[in-house]
């Protein structure tokens, strides 16, 4: 594979420019860390405060065109990334670490996403009211809130950028957007896309830089009145406290604790198959990847020994090499953090029964290799039962029935995807009734959304305050205003 390098800047008022500083940042393949994949501007609060100004400048005509202008320039950008799949989906491998197959899927995501924007943008607009008089016109219009502050996580590199790039665009805000540090050169992709596709200046701006730094100036500054995050509950408490003294509007949306619940009545090779795909796919580095699995006694047994069985023969690998199921953790930290969960399970007496070591044989000495990794006996006060690891680790609950498993999967303090392996089609309803999450699926993967619907979480997975994804998703980026017209005078 011809490892080429990038050298890719940021994009700030139309033009790639350097770090202020000069100063740069180096992303190496989490499968072969030999490999430097792409150089990047190491860029600080200076730089962000001038990519807000830039915004600034930017925002009142680029929202004073109307969406359905917009809206072209976002139809034609993902025909611009769909020219430029296979380039996109080989450096969002190499980059983060997930297979070929899985970038793909991803990266048609992101096309798909613009597309759907690039059409709703014909339907962007109000609502009107009978008035209680005569000759009264009583209506809403949707407009821009301004320059909005996007900050990603590096697991979907080019998905939640595109999720929340294509909404707040198609609104009329500008933007000013902080990818992740280990992945940012999907963001500088769709960032050329758009420009390609006749954005004007000003209008995105893309800034390579870390939390800390160009994070924190745009959770701080006064002329960002929207900030949309994705990342980890950590963070997003610290940026939604940094919000609220100026009455900015906020999303946070950070991580789970996935249940998928498996009833004795249930197909126990479906049962398998999900939790496999769900569990280890995308590594387990997806906010909505399952972590627990919640087994009524019955069929604890034999669903373990088919499931262990079946991660066993996880093919884990560089994700570029055809065949490979699973890739590296993304980095060295995410690596040891995997680890360390898989220590503090059994030492508080969770059973390791399949995968918990690092691989480092071979074509594995140089990535941050882990096997997919089954612990049992896990019961609902544990750590691992209860905080997001975010690997490929899955942990096992044995429950008397129903209502325990209920209890178990409502029993911690995040909410995202729950899932649930059933034939009884009253407990699977009465599950989308009662758990306590924002997505839920029946007899399907707890991780995969479409992408014109609703997505959030509740509890501390969310600020639970405003939906991503489909036509809801406009609602973060608009504002609405009731306009009232007596023509009766
Ligand atoms: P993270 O919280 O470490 O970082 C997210 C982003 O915040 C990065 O761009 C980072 O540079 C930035 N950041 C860090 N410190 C900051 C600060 N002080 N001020 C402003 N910005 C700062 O998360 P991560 O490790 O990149 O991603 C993994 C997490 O994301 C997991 O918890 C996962 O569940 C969550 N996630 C949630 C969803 C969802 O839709 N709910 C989707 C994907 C990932
Ligand atoms: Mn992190």
């Amino acid at each position: 594979m011809a490892a080429t390098v990038l050298t890719s800047l940021n994009f700030i008022d139309g033009e790639w420019c350097p770090a202020q500083s000069g100063a740069t940042i180096q992303t190496y393949n989490p499968a072969d860390t030999r490999q430097l994949v792409a150089v990047y501007p190491l860029s600080d609060a200076a730089d962000a405060r001038t990519a807000i100004a830039v915004a600034v400048r930017a925002f009142p005509a680029w929202g004073g065109i109307t969406p359905v202008a917009r809206g072209r320039i976002l139809s034609r950008t993902a025909q611009i990334l769909e020219s430029r799949k296979g380039v996109l989906t080989e450096l969002l491998t190499r980059e983060e670490g997930k297979t070929l197959g899985e970038s793909g899927g991803e990266v048609q995501r992101a096309i798909d996403i613009f597309r759907f924007f690039g059409g709703l943008s014909y339907t962007v607009g109000g609502q009107t009211f009978p008035h209680d008089l005569p000759q009264n016109l009583l209506y809403t219009i949707r407009q821009p809130l301004g320059v909005v502050g996007l900050i990603t996580p590096w697991n979907f590199p080019i998905a939640i950028p595109a999720w929340k790039l294509a909404p707040a665009l198609l609104a009329g805000n500008a933007v000013v957007l902080k990818p992740a540090t280990q992945a940012p050169g999907m963001s500088l992709e769709l960032a050329r896309a758009l420009a390609e596709a006749g954005l004007p200046k000003g209008a995105l701006n893309v800034v390579v830089g870390e939390g800390r730094s160009v994070g924190h100036e745009l959770a701080t500054h006064p002329d960002v009145v929207a900030l949309s995050f994705t990342g980890s509950h950590a963070i997003g408490q610290v940026i939604y406290r940094q919000l609220a003294p100026r009455m900015a509007r906020a999303q946070m949306e950070m991580g789970g604790k996935n249940p998928t619940i498996v009833l004795a009545d249930a197909d126990l090779e479906l049962a398998v198959n999900l939790v496999i795909k769900a569990g280890f796919g995308l590594t387990g580095q997806a906010c909505t990847a399952t972590s627990r699995v919640i087994v009524e006694k019955p069929v604890l047994e034999p669903f373990l020994e088919r499931f262990v069985a079946r991660a066993r023969e996880l093919k884990v690998g560089n994700g570029l090499s055809p065949g490979v199921d699973m890739g590296p953790a993304v980095s060295q930290a995410q690596l040891e953090i995997d680890l360390d969960y898989i220590r503090i399970a059994q030492a508080e007496g969770a059973r390791l029964v399949c995968g918990g070591q690092r691989l480092t044989a071979g074509e594995f000495a140089h990535g941050h290799f882990l096997e997919p990794t089954v612990l049992r006996d896990v019961t609902p006060m544990m750590r691992i039962a209860r905080e997001e690891v975010f690997g490929p680790v899955v942990a096992v609950m044995g429950v008397d029935d129903f209502e325990a498993a209920l209890a178990v999967a409502n029993g911690v303090d995040v909410g995202l995807s729950a899932s649930i392996v059933t034939r009884d089609l009253k407990r699977a309803m009465v599950y989308a009734d009662r758990i306590e999450a924002g997505v839920v699926k029946i007899n399907q993967i707890s991780t995969g959304l479409a992408l014109q619907a609703p997505f959030g979480g509740v509890k501390k997975s969310s600020t639970d305050s405003f939906k991503e994804q489909g036509a809801a998703a406009l609602d973060f980026y608009t504002r609405i205003k009731t306009v009232y017209l007596d023509y009766s005078v």
